[in-house]
């Protein structure tokens, strides 16, 4: 039998392919103030009662349990995570927990110039904002909302908080943002953060006959490479999901998430909760374990932990969707949470 990771005594969170679960990403809300065309349908989504998405409390015991389990990064999404009233207050409840040594977020940007300061003086450790085009008719059509100027102004605004670097995320569509890679790099590295482009991956109500739209990090490199001088780096992060290149004239860095043309399964370390309480084994398995009805019949830490565990050993060895094989998630990444 294989050796499982232990940590100061404990047995850690791993899956049947030795990989170690030290990553939750935490949907907070499936309501979002965008409707991004590759990410939801126009008229929304219909939402879960309020009472069905697990509270404040219900988060934190959840994080407490993981945390001893060896967690020890959490992220929060959405859903638009900032639009789920009291967000600061969550922070700093998960900041509390003993071995959370980084809460992330990623938003579409649009609430971070009231919120960028709370968030930072709860706990927050970075922001991940996803900004596709810097036009503004292009961001109308897009996102299907008109908020391109409050994005901008919530970028100042974290900045200023002190969220440097900041990550901009830009899913790369064929023939609708796809020329302006350079522009969004230069952006991005002109506020000393880094860019990352995002290879799109056709879920939910990104339909298959949207394949065709998925861009390459080949492609998006040999658009870019000349032109900025990129190399790849040489040292990176072996939990990032981005390949890392360097621009060898400024330093500065560009990650490419390649889950369509060359996943990163391989060294995952993540694992979901979904805002109804699902805990999910991967972005791209409709599988998950009911955490909720485990908290809300009086479930104790060690069937929380079991719950976990249920999760973790469910967790394939790697997704199979590529440019060739449409399998996808049949929710919407809005409602997993991305
Ligand atoms: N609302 C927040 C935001 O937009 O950053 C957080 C949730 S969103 C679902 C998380 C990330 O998923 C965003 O960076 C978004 O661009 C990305 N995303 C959504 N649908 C996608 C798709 N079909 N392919 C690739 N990335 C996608
Ligand atoms: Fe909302 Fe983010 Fe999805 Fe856009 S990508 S619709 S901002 S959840």
């Amino acid at each position: 039998m294989r050796a499982k990771p232990i940590y100061k005594g404990i047995i850690m969170l791993s899956d049947r392919f030795s990989r170690t679960i030290s990553y939750l990403r935490i949907s907070v809300t499936e309501r979002c103030n965008f409707r991004c065309v590759y990410c939801m349908p126009a008229e929304g989504i219909a939402l879960a009662p309020r009472a069905e998405l697990l509270s404040f409390e219900e988060i934190v015991r959840v994080v407490r349990v993981g945390a001893k389990l060896g967690l020890s990064k959490i992220r929060l999404t959405g859903g638009e995570p900032t639009v789920r009233r009291d967000l600061p207050e969550l922070v700093g409840m998960i900041k509390a927990i003993r071995g959370i040594n980084e809460i992330a977020m990623t938003t579409n940007g649009a609430r971070l110039s009231e919120l960028a300061e709370p968030l930072k003086k709860a706990g927050l450790s970075r922001i991940n904002i996803s900004l596709d085009t810097l036009r503004p008719e292009r961001n109308r059509e897009l996102t299907r909302r008109d908020f391109l100027p409050a994005v901008l102004k919530g970028v100042d605004e974290a900045l200023a908080a002190g969220f440097t670097p900041l990550k901009f995320n830009a899913v790369v569509l064929r023939g609708i943002n796809d020329d302006e890679l350079g522009d969004l790099l230069r952006f991005a590295h002109q506020r000393n953060s880094q860019m990352r482009f995002i290879e799109f991956m056709p879920m939910g109500v990104a339909r298959k006959d949207e394949r065709n739209r998925t861009v390459t990090m080949r492609e998006m490199l040999e658009r870019l490479k000349a032109r900025f001088d990129l190399v790849p780096e040489e040292t990176g992060n072996a939990n990032d999901p981005a390949r890392g290149w360097v621009c060898r004239r400024t330093g500065a860095r560009v990650g490419f998430i390649t889950s369509m043309s060359d996943h990163f399964c391989g060294s995952c370390s993540r694992m979901r909760l979904t805002a109804e309480g699902g805990l999910r084994p991967c972005l791209h398995q409709d599988a998950e374990v009911d955490l909720k009805t485990v908290l809300r019949s009086g479930g104790d830490v060690a069937e929380v932990e079991d719950a976990f565990r249920r999760a973790a050993n469910l967790k394939w060895s790697g997704h199979q969707m590529n440019a060739f094989v449409p399998i996808y998630s049949r929710r919407e990444m809005v409602r997993i949470g991305g």
